[in-house]
């Protein structure tokens, strides 16, 4: 590390003429953000590699979460602030005439993710090396991320997002530590020795290459590892079509499949959930065999983490290793596995459930379909052998039905744990979607309500009022996030909630300028900030949302006596690319800004702002800068949510459903300081048992809602004919399956609500100020805390990397 900046300063230029052969006064930000970088994880290594040696020296149980996607984002400067190096770095460099922020817009977001499921991933890694426990991530190394959303005439257009078109930094490839993995040909039986011995031969292989991240933590001495895998032609094929094979090889760790609401069923997703779990798998036992020699014991060092069911194959796979290589029988490897693997389910939506047709599933994976067979074989066993007779409740539970492998039955028989993402999520997972499951291992279930690194969610990209709070309750808040509490005493204090106020309209004046940089029109920061931004979905209903924008935009065309703050809202959300529905919603919401931003009568009052490409590092510009976070998914639709604790964590506050832990964000803050409209989990429910609602009627007697619906197809929008018919039919001809018709009316009257409370000011501040209290309680921390006395079995006590 650098005593001082100067030290820094000169180390740096050093490094960057070395590296580039050129003089500095010649170098390219890029060059200058490489170097940074490169110094930056050469710094860490030496506490990565003590961090290592003291895991193997301690033999502390380790924990492995699997996650098909890391949604990480840019990493220099949370590096930067978990090693204390942000002033230092900053101050030599400045002196160089280099900006740090400059050198961070050089470095590509890693997007390996969708949203909140890979963010949730991205943070835990944080909390758990700041929380000195030893956990690592393994996951894909996929060469394209998310897409790269661009907006034109309205429309989304999707180009691929070559993330690491300049090397990425922060990882090492360790080519030394390589796995080959097979896939397709056959297995064969055979007796030796008295014991039934299988041979899978004939196989395609593929070598997984790992490319290993520090994860830094923030002010403590542990680094721990995020491992990718990357695909690769094995030399040991000889295959006559070596360009085929090498560029299906290639492509299993292409690409991230862009939707995690739909489960598409492709044999290449497939190929990239086996080759994360095979290639993690024999890389955790390896190091685990070089300090432990018995597998009897691998759960009481060893815990693998299922991020949903995609890591699922882990199942199988470590039953395959245990009783094929290791020699161990059925009953002491299920024994060990189920020991070991826990899971997270991440969603009720029947959509999103994984199933593989056998077809594909069993010649792909020859071995790990005969042992799926063997598992589902037993547990049906088991079920005839509780409750004689029941054969629609063995079908309903079985693992393979109907021609299909069911991932979630998979993962529940085969964990020690299962999970929900929020209480109220935990509960319809109970009582509903698997309660026959949670019946029939009532132990096995239970509720870890999601967090968010504050870290990065807060201190990084919200300093002005990260510096406010320290200012007012000391830095105790950052370690002990409950701290954000001692907040409350502050709610009386005039000069502190001008403070507060005075910080969030810098933020508006910051994302202004942005939003003036990217869209080309300004838009008044003293007007409300109304936002939503979030993966595109039906169930999240930003119909919802711009529906209401027309009505708002409509009656202020026709009536004189309608007076409203004034709002700016805006919008930030990818569409799947095959989700025809999505993206008309985008459309419309740009056609919809179109027409109200050109309208003079509008101005002052009302605009409306698409964010093309939401990502991680965008959303670090919005949360800081918003007032309202709309969190209006259908009531037992969203899981959790993660961008809801965002927003309240930096003074935003919400109108929405209850759902997801809009249910815990209300408890918290109490429901004077929080919107709520809409119908509940239970109603929502109740409704969909028989068979939905009649749309028609509110489209017939609410003459808003009439209004606004027709506009969608009459020719209000000048050029769009036709294009709006697919939302026009969802509401109508499908009965809003979403219930956005039931419930606009309630929204109006919460949005109402919001537009008179903004203008109290001092009870706005007050909520706002209660809002970031509370908001301790969602940190990640507390969510890894969690998971590690309840479901790892790790006592953070105990297990501090810090005692060697
Ligand atoms: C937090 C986050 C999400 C999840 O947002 P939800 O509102 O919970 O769906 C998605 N994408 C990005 C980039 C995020 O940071």
């Amino acid at each position: 590390m650098f005593a001082d900046a100067a030290e820094f300063k000169r180390a740096f230029q050093n490094r960057l003429e070395m590296a580039y052969g050129k003089n500095f006064q010649y170098s390219t930000k890029r060059e200058q953000f490489h170097t940074l970088g490169t110094m930056v994880r050469e710094c860490v290594s030496a506490e990565w590699i003590r961090t290592n040696e003291s895991y193997r020296k301690t033999r502390k149980k380790q924990v492995y979460y699997l996650s098909i996607e890391f949604l990480l984002g840019k990493l220099l400067r949370q590096n930067l602030l978990n090693l204390g190096l942000e002033e230092i770095v900053s101050e030599g460099l400045a002196d160089l005439g280099i900006d740090l922020d400059e050198l961070e817009d050089q470095e590509a977001d890693a997007g390996l993710g969708n949203g909140g499921l890979g963010r949730l991933a991205a943070c835990f890694l944080d909390s758990l090396a700041s929380l000195d426990l030893p956990g690592h991530g393994y996951g894909i190394r996929y060469k394209y991320g998310l897409f790269e959303q661009k907006i034109i005439e309205g429309y989304q257009v999707e180009l691929p997002e070559q993330w690491l078109r300049h090397g990425h930094v922060w990882e090492v490839r360790k080519a030394d530590e390589s796995v080959e993995i097979p896939y397709w040909g056959k297995v064969e039986s055979s007796v030796e020795n008295g014991k039934l011995i299988f041979r899978h031969y004939d196989a395609e292989t593929v070598t997984a290459v790992p490319y290993d991240i520090p994860v830094i933590g923030y002010r403590t001495r542990t680094v721990n590892t995020l491992r990718l895998w990357t695909a690769e032609p094995s030399r040991t094929m000889d295959s006559k079509h070596i360009l085929q094979y090498k560029k299906d090889t290639e492509s299993i760790s292409e690409f991230l499949y862009p939707d995690d609401t739909h489960d598409e069923g492709k044999i290449l997703r497939l190929k990239q959930q086996y080759l994360l779990v095979a290639a993690s798998l024999k890389s955790i036992i390896l190091t685990y065999k070089k300090q432990n020699t018995s597998l009897l014991s691998l759960h009481d060092h060893v815990a693998i983490h299922i991020n949903d069911t995609h890591p699922a194959l882990a199942v199988p796979e470590l039953m395959r290793i245990l009783i094929d290589e290791e020699g161990f029988s059925w009953n002491e490897a299920w024994h060990i596995t189920r020991n070991t693997l826990s899971y997270t389910n991440h969603t009720t939506l029947s959509e999103a459930l994984e199933r593989w047709p056998t077809s594909i599933f069993q010649p792909l994976l020859p071995r790990i379909y005969m042992i799926v067979e063997e598992i589902n074989e037993r547990f049906c066993r088991d079920l005839w052998e509780r409750e004689p007779g029941s054969w629609a409740k063995i079908e309903s539970m079985a693992i393979i039905a109907n021609g299909e492998v069911r991932m979630a039955p998979l993962a529940i028989i085969g964990s020690h744990s299962v999970n929900g993402v929020a209480k109220l999520h935990t509960e319809i997972l109970k009582k509903r979607e698997m309660r026959l499951f949670a019946e029939t291992f009532p132990e096995r279930f239970n509720n870890k309500t999601n967090g968010i690194t504050h870290r990065r969610w807060l201190l990084k990209s919200n300093p002005s009022l990260s510096n406010l709070i320290t200012g007012a309750i000391g830095d105790g808040w950052i370690r002990e996030t409950e701290k954000l509490e001692e907040l409350l005493s502050f709610k009386d204090d005039a000069g502190f909630l001008q403070e507060l106020d005075r910080v969030k309209s810098a933020n508006k004046e910051r994302l202004a300028g942005i939003i003036f940089e990217r869209n080309g029109f300004s838009v008044d920061p003293s007007s409300i900030f109304d936002v939503q931004v979030k993966r595109l979905h039906a169930y999240k209903r930003q119909l919802l949302n711009v529906l209401h924008i027309m009505y708002m935009y409509n009656r202020m065309k026709e009536d004189p006596g309608y007076h409203f703050y004034p709002r700016t809202f805006i919008f930030g959300a990818k569409a799947s690319p095959g989700y025809y529905f999505a993206k008309k919603v985008i459309k419309l919401i740009n056609t919809v800004a179109e027409k109200i931003n050109r309208d003079k009568d509008a101005e002052g009052r009302l605009k409306v702002v698409f964010l093309e490409n939401y990502r991680v590092s965008l959303a670090e510009d919005i949360f800081p800068a918003s007032d309202i976070s709309e969190q209006i998914s259908t009531s037992s639709k969203e899981a959790s949510g993660t961008g809801n604790m965002k927003f309240m964590m930096n003074g935003a506050l919400t109108i929405g459903t209850l759902d997801g832990a809009n249910v815990e964000i209300t408890e918290l803050v109490g429901r004077g300081n929080i919107f709520l409209f809409g119908l509940t989990a239970e109603e929502v429910l109740s409704y969909q048992k028989y068979g939905g609602y009649h749309s028609h009627e509110y489209y017939h007697h609410d003459k808003r809602i009439r209004q606004v619906t027709d506009q969608l197809i009459n020719g209000f929008f000048p050029d769009t004919e036709n294009e709006f018919t697919a939302i026009f039919d969802s509401l109508l001809s499908h009965h809003d399956q979403y219930f956005v018709y039931r419930d606009f009316a309630s929204y109006v009257k919460a949005q109402e609500k919001v537009g008179k409370s903004f203008q109290e000011r001092e009870t706005w501040l007050k909520s706002s100020l209660v809002n970031i209290a509370k908001s301790g309680y969602f940190s990640s921390d507390r969510t890894i805390l969690e998971y590690a006395k309840e479901i790892w079995k790790i006592d953070p006590k105990t297990q501090s990397s810090l005692d060697i």
